[in-house]
């Protein structure tokens, strides 16, 4: 297979078509929209006949995306360092799997992508080795900023900084956001996630900030998070397919839309997915639009499945591209909300049959439940975005015993941790960015 080179686009097609590392750094189009390739590649299984890895299944499906890109020759080394995650399908009923996500150094899903960005980034700086050190900046809701932070902690010539709600994420979430040191910095923010994104939003945008302290982002929008989060669907695919099975749905715990987005990517490319099926907490914007109302961003609401309390998924932009009917889009995909009392007798139900699971992943169980029980029995796989123990305050007391913690999860724990204040203003956020990028 040889392959024509691949330019990115803008979901508001107002920007110039650029190639795969220079949409990487520059994170949003200068139009606003977010980069999407300019053309989908077509694969047959049989294009992955030798892939039996993640990074195997990761390289050949991202060949194309890369194509013509600088990063081309060196996909298979990005995807052999970043990917080495399991990132098992483990049968947990007839018919039934878990997509297992969270065996990575944090324990969330978003491991898989924030180590694919970073090695893409290191590389592109190593071809710029006297370029000044890139601030990378981030705005979290929980699992996002520990993933990125193990992914660029120590790494030379970056450095993190990390903002997130205080007091709205877990205990060992915020425990984990300041256990790292070195080149990572952890910002507490006097205020909510939507402040937090929109101060990351604004420096992203500040020329003149970016002219001081250079920037860069690794948020869910980011086409660096994208791309790797295919592979995982790919090859649980696979698996199934090449086990004699049917296209599975797979049922997604959904916030911004980012993970869901990379599956319905990856069908589109011609991976033999069912079903692509958003599950959600009680914010319930892509809910409602599924059900035929108009999409109306709104504020989120605060839910025990915290790291999805988005009331305006960024990634929707991405989705409306794909399919620009809406009545086509709803065709493609289905959502169903879920709210918090379905959440903990989800999570107490399924761990009396032996399934611990961390309250994202129990959006998506109730909703399997769900179609189970209106006599839906084709194959079906739930994916679980993050380990339970990262949630242990909420779900102990609901089970009534200890969850066991994983060991990298342990490790970080274990360690000191520590977090900065700032106050929720534009003014703390340039102040401090400026302070952190004299220190080097
Ligand atoms: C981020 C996150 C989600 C939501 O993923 P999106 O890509 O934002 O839809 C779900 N579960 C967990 C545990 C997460 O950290």
């Amino acid at each position: 297979m040889s392959d024509a080179p691949m330019t990115y686009v803008s979901t508001r097609a107002d920007a110039p078509a650029i190639g795969l590392g220079a949409a990487l750094v520059a994170g949003l189009a200068p139009d606003g929209g977010l980069y999407v390739p300019a053309s989908l590649p077509s694969f047959d299984v049989t294009d992955f006949d030798d892939c039996d890895t993640l990074p195997a299944v990761a390289a050949r499906l991202l060949r194309p995306f890369f194509a013509g890109d600088a990063l081309y020759g060196e996909l298979d080394a990005i995807c052999a360092e970043a990917l080495d995650i399991p990132s098992p399908l483990r049968a947990i009923a007839p018919d039934t799997w878990l997509l297992e996500l969270f065996h990575g150094p944090t324990a969330a899903f978003k491991d898989f992508a924030a180590r694919f960005l970073a090695a893409c980034f290191a590389r592109l700086r190593l071809r710029d080795a006297a370029a000044p050190a890139r601030t990378v900046l981030v705005a979290t809701s929980g699992d996002t900023g520990a993933a990125v932070a193990a992914a660029f902690h120590r790494r030379p010539g970056f450095r993190v900084v990390i903002l997130y709600p205080d007091g709205r994420v877990s205990p060992r979430q915020a425990h984990q956001l300041g256990a790292f040191g070195d080149n990572v910095r952890a910002l507490r923010v006097a205020g909510s996630f939507d402040d937090c994104q929109a101060l990351a939003k604004r420096a992203l945008a500040d020329e003149a900030l970016k002219a001081r302290v250079p920037l860069t982002s690794a948020n869910s929008i980011s086409l660096g998070r994208l791309l790797p989060q295919m592979a995982y669907y790919a090859l649980a695919a696979l698996q199934r397919r090449r086990a004699g099975g049917a296209p599975p749905a797979f049922i997604v715990p959904t916030g911004n839309l980012g993970n869901a987005f990379a599956a319905i990517l990856a069908r589109a490319c011609g991976l033999p997915i069912g079903a692509v099926v958003l599950a959600t907490n009680a914010n319930r914007t892509l809910p409602d639009f599924f059900a035929g109302a108009d999409y109306a961003p709104r504020a989120s609401i605060a839910t025990l499945a915290n790291a999805m309390d988005v009331g305006a998924p960024s990634n929707f932009e991405r989705l409306r591209w794909l399919y620009p009917d809406d009545a086509d889009l709803r065709r493609a995909v289905t959502a169903e909300a879920v709210d918090d009392a379905t959440i903990r007798a989800t999570l107490r139900a399924h761990a009396g049959r032996g399934l611990v699971a961390c309250p994202h992943t129990a959006t998506a169980l109730h909703v399997l439940d769900r179609r189970r029980a209106a006599g839906d029995h084709g194959d079906a796989v739930v994916v679980a975005t993050a380990h339970p123990a990262k949630f242990d305050t909420i779900i102990e007391p609901l089970l009534g015993h200890p969850v066991d913690t994983p060991p990298a999860l342990a490790a970080l724990l274990a360690r000191p941790a520590e977090a900065e204040p700032l106050a929720a203003t534009y003014e703390a956020l340039v102040a401090r960015l400026c302070a952190l990028d004299r220190e080097r």
